[in-house]
């Protein structure tokens, strides 16, 4: 089927490969003129496991476009994702303003009656008044439908969740949309569940903000279980093996980040306000995640004398998890300028998102891609991303490169005891420090 994705960000890019992957023609819209030329050169603008290899497959099997040109990309399409960003206003609610830019530009270039599938994370309702926006632009005859199709993928394994996904949301009140929807999709063989639309838009939100329940609830559990001398990694094993519980999203530190859980969960906070409805267990939900970096903060003051003014502090990972260089509300973003703030020497590491960091912390720390590098004669390691070679390194290596072998761990990368064992003065989340 030929198809077009408008937006190609993270989702839009990842649903434009795996659409053409799977057999359809699909051409990729984005206003980003500079994005679209490299592109077109075959090379991934976004750092994404598998991505790069699949897109350069089909872009070959002439499967796969990009263009910034509306009228070309529409062309012949039967429908049009649409998958721009909603990013959080000041007060917390989402900015449909590129949702709104895009439909208006979509109206602009229809040629032929479309089913427009919206993917963006949209308030409830929002689909209602993107199709009522676009049809009051275009003639009679050229009226869309809309879908709401919500997308569950992570950034870090968006390939992988793409294909192996647990459910596909298709909502519609067209039944000849929703059959179309089902064929699209039905090469993926994931289960497929159709609803109304504004509980497919519900769907969305409602996974996002309960993911970010189970991460804060742990959380909470972690900081009482420091208190209590309990361990929480073993107390998140035994709750998981309860399977009404599950073992996912139970994982202590120092709290979510990224593009999805802290909008999403402001976002619906703020529309169950603006419906007279105060979501109280969100609002702690989001406190709590809040709280964590200032609990780091604290633990590292602590331990460093309260000063640390021309304390050398190496900072391993920057991106908001592993496996991708987004930046977007990394925990990063809070705790480089607060340790900088303090007076602490900085010197961050990241293997892939290095670069994107320093253009929005440039001005406090100092960057680098080798994790020897930022090590070495440091004071203090704070990590904040456990990276995969974050996570296989060696004990000893602080030791050896560090100056002082203090570690204050946001991810709980390692065994406390190995790490005593080595020599290291060792801090991390909701774990005692036994002998
Ligand atoms: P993004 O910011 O990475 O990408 C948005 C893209 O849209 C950009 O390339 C931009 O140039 C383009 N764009 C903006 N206005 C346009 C227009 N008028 N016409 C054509 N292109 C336009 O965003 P993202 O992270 O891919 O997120 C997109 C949506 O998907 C958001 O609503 C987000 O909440 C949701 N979502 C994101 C993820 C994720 O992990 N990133 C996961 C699930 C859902």
């Amino acid at each position: 089927m030929k198809i077009a994705v408008i937006g190609t960000g993270y989702v839009g890019l990842v649903t434009g490969v795996a659409l053409a992957e799977i057999g359809h023609t699909v051409t990729c819209i984005d206003i980003d003129s500079d994005k679209v030329k490299t592109l077109n050169h075959g090379i991934p603008t976004i750092y994404e496991p598998g991505l790069g290899e699949m897109m350069q497959r089909n872009m070959q099997n002439a499967r796969l476009f990009f263009t910034a040109d509306y009228a070309r990309g529409l062309d012949r399409a039967r429908v049009v994702y649409l998958a721009v960003g909603t990013p959080e206003r000041p007060d917390g609610s989402a900015n449909l303003d590129y949702v709104r830019q895009a439909a208006r530009d979509l109206a602009a270039h229809i040629s032929h009656p479309l089913i427009v599938v919206i993917k963006s994370t949209v308030p409830v309702g929002t689909n209602y008044k993107i199709q009522r926006l676009i049809n009051r632009l275009v003639p009679e005859d050229m009226r869309v439908t809309i879908a709401s199709n919500p997308e569950f993928l992570r950034e870090g394994s968006a390939i992988h969740d793409t294909f192996h996904g647990d459910r596909i949301v298709i909502g519609t009140d067209n039944p000849a949309a929703a059959e179309v929807l089902e064929e699209i999709n039905r090469p993926f063989g994931l289960p497929i569940l159709h609803t109304d639309i504004c509980s497919s838009e519900m769907i969305k939100y409602a996974s996002n903000a309960f993911l970010a329940t189970k991460i804060s609830f742990i959380n909470e559990i972690a900081n009482l279980c420091e208190k209590l001398g309990a361990d929480v990694e073993e107390v998140a094993q035994g709750m998981g093996l309860d399977h009404r519980i599950g073992p996912d999203f139970l994982k202590a530190g120092i709290g979510y980040g990224g593009s999805c859980f802290p909008k999403d969960t402001h976002a619906l906070v703020q529309l169950a306000g603006n419906h007279h409805h105060d979501f109280n267990l969100l609002k702690s939900v989001i406190e709590v995640n809040r709280q964590q970096q200032r609990l780091l903060l604290e633990k590292i003051e602590n331990r460093l004398g309260g000063d640390l003014a021309g304390k050398r502090l190496a900072v391993l990972g920057l991106a908001f998890k592993p496996n991708t260089d987004d930046m977007r509300e990394s925990p990063a973003l809070v705790m480089v300028p607060e340790l900088a703030k303090r007076g602490a020497d900085l010197i961050a590491y990241d293997p892939i998102a290095s670069g994107r960091a320093e253009q929005l912390l440039g001005q406090v720390a100092v960057f680098t891609n080798h994790v020897d590098e930022a090590l070495r004669e440091a004071d203090c390691a704070v990590i904040l991303t456990d990276w995969p070679d974050i996570r296989k390194m060696e004990p000893e290596t602080y030791k050896r490169l560090m100056k002082h072998a203090i570690v204050f761990d946001g991810r709980n990368c390692y065994s406390p005891n190995e790490m005593r064992r080595a020599g290291i003065d060792y801090y991390s989340i909701g774990r005692p420090n036994r002998a």
